[in-house]
């Protein structure tokens, strides 16, 4: 049978709310739907659902079509809203990961399509979720929402919201919205402020916080990285494991211990660019680096360098695990893998 119609068989098999997981594990029963599935975080969070709740539990989605498939998949633009409509009540949805955004510095290239897009699949998962009674819908927010206005160390949650991207101000909107369609209508909306995500399954979509991905790619290929930031430019980060941790112990939280509906403030650790080549030399000591800030600079300024989050903290037990050198090891031990068995270069992936 060709491979598209058992993908579409096995779909009709068992992607129902009436049908068991193929996998024989108990699973929990909810139909997901993850949009911006193929991106940095999405790829790897599509994967953590479908472990928690199986793998045709988890329909994956995106404009574009996934570099391999590993479980249900539909192209979706989240701006049609028609389309995301009639998937959401084909599949009976019950829960929406919303992650198809122009990141912040591909944003900066077009602002107004960074705008359009950003706000209208957002209100269309809103208003759809509202109208089809989807149970939780999580959206990411991000640093990006803080401005130069903000205290630039140990931002708190509660700051003065100016940001200098259209990113950051999508985000802002973004996160008011979804506190409006919770207070207005109890849709069960939830969100994070991630910080710059690391992580070895995927590479970057066009942040201003890319380089500490690409870093990595080029030290374990030996290779010199030119950094688009100035050495000392602190920002705040998050280890790949962490964040996926973080986003599903969100959703689990009760919902009456979430105190915020706005996106919570989240963080890891913080560190500048030198800093990470340094971690970088303790596993590869001819490790070199030079630095060319370019427009991702003035946008890097603007964010804060560390993050208090501590109501993340207090009302559902967020706690980092990983700090840049448990980080830098674990990365880097992944990638000598990953090039070893494909050989492939940075410009490949
Ligand atoms: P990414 O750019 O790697 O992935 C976004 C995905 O969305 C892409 O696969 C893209 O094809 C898809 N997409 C774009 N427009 C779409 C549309 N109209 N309909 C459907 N899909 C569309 O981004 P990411 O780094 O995986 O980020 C995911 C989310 O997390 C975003 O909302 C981003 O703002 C947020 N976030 C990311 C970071 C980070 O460091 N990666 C930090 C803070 C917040």
């Amino acid at each position: 049978m060709p491979r598209q119609c058992y993908a579409a068989l096995a779909r009709s098999l068992y992607f129902s709310p009436l049908n068991q997981p193929p996998d024989g594990k108990r699973m929990k029963q909810d139909n997901i739907l993850v949009i911006g599935a193929n991106g940095q975080i999405g790829s790897v969070l599509t994967a953590a659902l479908r472990e928690v709740y199986g793998t045709y539990r988890v329909l994956a989605t995106d404009i574009r079509p996934p570099l391999q498939e590993s479980g249900p998949f539909e192209i979706l633009d989240a701006c049609q809203g028609e389309a995301l409509d009639r998937l959401v009540r084909r599949q009976s949805i019950t829960q929406i990961y919303h992650l198809a955004a122009i990141l912040s510095a591909s944003g900066e290239q077009d602002p107004l399509r960074a705008w359009n897009v950003n706000m209208t699949s957002m209100l269309n998962v809103l208003e759809i979720a509202r109208q089809r009674h989807v149970a939780k819908v999580y959206f990411p927010s991000s640093i990006a929402v803080f401005g130069q206005e903000a205290r630039p160390v140990n931002t708190p949650q509660y700051e003065v919201l100016i940001p200098e991207t259209v990113y950051g101000i999508s985000k802002v909107a973004g996160e008011n919205w979804a506190n409006y369609y919770y207070r207005k209508y109890g849709l069960d909306v939830r969100s994070l402020r991630y910080p710059g995500i690391i992580g070895y399954q995927s590479m970057p979509g066009g942040g201003t916080t890319d380089y500490a991905v690409e870093i990595y790619h080029y030290a374990i290929q030996k290779r010199p990285y030119t950094c688009f930031l100035r050495a000392d430019t602190a920002l705040p980060m998050l280890y790949m494991p962490d964040a996926i941790r973080a986003t599903l112990e969100l959703m689990e939280a009760p919902a009456n211990r979430l105190s915020v509906r706005i996106g919570y403030n989240l963080a890891g650790m913080t560190f500048t660019p030198a800093e990470i080549a340094h971690s970088i030399r303790q596993y590869l000591p001819d490790f070199r680096i030079t630095y060319r800030p370019d427009y991702r600079q003035a946008i890097a300024d603007s964010w804060p360098s560390s993050i208090d989050d501590s109501l993340a903290r207090r009302d559902w037990g967020w706690r980092p695990q990983y700090d840049l050198d448990a980080m830098t090891k674990d990365m880097l031990q992944h990638l000598e893998q990953h090039y070893h068995l494909h050989g492939t270069t940075t410009e490949d992936r």
